[in-house]
């Protein structure tokens, strides 16, 4: 996962979405909760006129797995407009072959604890986010993560005190770093150092068999290059003078895979900061350090 700046909200989306808002709560009013069919065709208006400032934004990756769409994508709720399941960690799916399905996500119990979404959240700026059709339709859907607080916790969610119910799903718009929350491994599977990390793998499936196969080689590419950049500065340290230009060949390298257009330079950027105890800012600080001392 990538974190990007807040995209600033147009100054016409208000006006744009003000009926759909409106219907929404028209039927709350009525004492029903909104259905997913509700919300159209206002919705569709929103995502239709809205969704290129994301991909802009975004650059054409997927605000949850980081890797390039490879389709239209889809402007996703971040917290689900029209219904939300608990995630049993017991049962989390599995990918089919291909990549392009799961499997056991739902089970009996998921489809009757299912509550009513965050239709208040439904026309609001700030829970959009551009996401690939994996990860927003195949596998988050309307999932929410399963915390020691249970359901009930979102039951006592309300437009009035949505930022209580102890939401874990971290928003790709944010200022964290990726090395805060996850751990990439060699083999290219990812674990969460945080609990919001953890919960975002478990309800984005970010653990799925075609990311750990996109990211093997990025992981082990980023690693041999942090490691050959590691022995170069060591070499220096003991004054073996020649290791200087090598070593800033490797950062520049490094530097260059993490860059922030690169799909998966999230997955960079966290190995790299990992192995070398050390950050991303520092690194190309370093990197301009290096380029001002004089080459031997
Ligand atoms: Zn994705």
């Amino acid at each position: 996962m990538w974190f990007w700046p807040e995209l600033p909200k147009p100054s016409d989306f208000d006006a744009f979405v003000r009926d759909g808002r409106k219907k929404i709560a028209n039927i709350v009013r009525s004492g029903r909760d909104p259905t997913s069919a509700d919300f159209d065709p206002e919705w569709r208006a929103v995502s239709e006129r809205y969704k290129p400032l994301f991909v802009t934004h975004q650059q054409t990756r997927c605000g949850y797995c980081d890797r390039a769409l490879t389709d239209y994508g889809a402007l996703d709720h971040l917290r689900p407009k029209a219904s939300i399941a608990m995630l049993d960690p017991s049962n989390p799916g599995r990918e089919v072959a291909g990549g392009v399905n799961r499997m056991g996500r739902f089970s009996r119990s998921t489809l009757r604890e299912a509550k009513p979404g965050y239709w208040w959240l439904a026309f609001r700026w700030s829970n959009y986010v551009l996401a690939c059709t994996q990860c927003n339709s195949g596998w988050k859907d309307a999932f929410v993560a399963r915390t020691a607080d249970t359901l009930e916790r979102f039951e006592g969610a309300c437009p009035s005190r949505c930022c209580d119910e102890g939401w874990l799903v971290l928003h790709p718009f944010a200022s964290e770093r990726t090395g805060e929350h996850f751990l990439f491994n060699e083999d290219g599977s990812v674990k969460g150092y945080s609990p919001a990390g953890r919960a975002t793998i478990d309800v984005v499936a970010l653990d799925r068999d075609s990311l750990r196969r996109a990211r093997k080689d990025v992981v082990k590419d980023a690693l041999r290059v942090a490691r050959r950049f590691e022995r170069l500065i060591e070499s220096w340290t003991k004054d073996e003078h020649w290791a200087l230009d090598e070593a800033q060949e490797a950062l520049i390298d490094l530097l260059d895979k993490g860059k922030v257009d690169r799909p998966l330079a999230s997955v960079v950027r966290a190995v790299t900061e990992a192995h070398l105890q050390t950050t991303w800012i520092e690194l190309e600080a370093l990197a301009k350090d290096l380029a001002q001392m004089p080459s031997v």
